[in-house]
């Protein structure tokens, strides 16, 4: 269980990857500190660079430039690294011609804090049947065995690559409700990355929003909402809103305006704010920055 002493479970300064020497940047001057004990959701679109900071985090990869500390050390594919850190990576793989207890076997012979009774318990608990070869398992089984072996290793984070986004909705419920059974039960952090919002609204407490390879938004989720809201005005009171009130994303009609803000105001035209307006209010501006900065090479 994590306490006030506990090392952040990332802390990235000036993250940078970039993959051979022509490639484009996947992250480009990361800055991130991540207090323990939350379940962050990680959301951006395709290419923004979700998979290369997993990736990282696990050790997988190496960054070009800057650091990373994950759990308080730095990340390598080593035993040590590998045991704090359950990773279920992009489409939960398995073995397919491994049988559930066949994947449980090995997940004991290669890790030494096992938690075998923790796994038979789960595999039970989601009706898997341990003689069943996990190529003939549907989307949902194969999600639910990937969980169950990352997190029988008892590791201190647990890191998801988008990993309910093939499963049909009722897997998808069952998949996140287990994902945070385990993080109850073994105290642990967890990372999701994901498209979808409602997933990350339904379990993360933590957010982060990258685009274009930058980190746009991260905070608390109960912090950030409070923290902006949608504003409906008149167009011309943009142009005399106090400094202290940032215009996320704006749109505009014939005679009013709304925008999503992050606010220092307290009274006015405000109303609350929902985790996907404002996950989509920083999308969309990073997206015209990046348009922006295209236009003006093309120039
Ligand atoms: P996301 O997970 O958000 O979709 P990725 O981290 O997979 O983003 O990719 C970020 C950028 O890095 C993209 O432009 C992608 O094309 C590039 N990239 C990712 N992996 C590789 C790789 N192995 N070799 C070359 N480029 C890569």
């Amino acid at each position: 269980m994590p306490n006030a002493d506990s090392p952040p479970v990332f802390r990235a300064r000036g993250l940078t990857k970039k993959y051979g020497r022509r490639g484009k940047l996947a992250l480009d001057g990361v800055d991130l500190s991540i207090p323990p004990g939350r379940v962050i959701g990680l959301v951006g679109p395709n290419g923004a660079g979700k998979s290369t900071l997993l990736h990282l985090a696990c050790g997988l990869i190496e960054p070009t430039a800057g650091s990373l500390t994950v759990l308080g050390s730095t990340p390598a594919a080593n035993a040590s690294h590998l045991a704090r850190v359950g990773f279920v990576a992009q489409n939960t793989p398995v073995y397919g011609s491994f049988t559930v207890a066949e994947h449980l076997a090995l997940g004991q012979k290669l890790n030494p804090a096992w938690d075998s009774a923790l796994a038979q318990r789960r595999i039970r608990q989601v009706g898997l049947n341990p003689s069943q070869k996990a190529g003939h398992l549907s989307g949902g089984q194969r999600a639910q065995l990937a969980l169950t072996i990352a997190a029988a290793k008892r590791p201190e984070l647990l890191i998801f690559d988008e990993p309910a986004a093939a499963l049909d909705p009722l897997a998808r419920q069952g998949f996140l409700q287990n994902l945070m059974e385990f993080v109850r039960e073994l105290g642990a952090s967890a990372v999701l990355s994901s498209h979808l919002l409602g997933d990350i609204e339904q379990v993360c407490d933590y957010l982060i929003v990258l685009c274009d390879s930058q980190v746009q938004l991260a905070g608390d989720t109960r912090d950030l909402l409070a923290g902006h809201a949608r504003l409906v005005a008149p167009r011309a009171d943009f142009d005399r809103l106090p400094p202290s009130v940032e215009v996320i994303s704006v749109e505009h009609s014939a005679d009013h305006s709304s925008a999503i803000v992050r606010t220092g105001l307290t009274s006015g035209p405000l109303h609350p704010v929902s985790l996907e307006e404002l996950v989509l209010a920083y999308m969309t501006r990073a997206a015209a920055g990046v348009e922006a900065a295209n236009w003006e090479v093309a120039r």
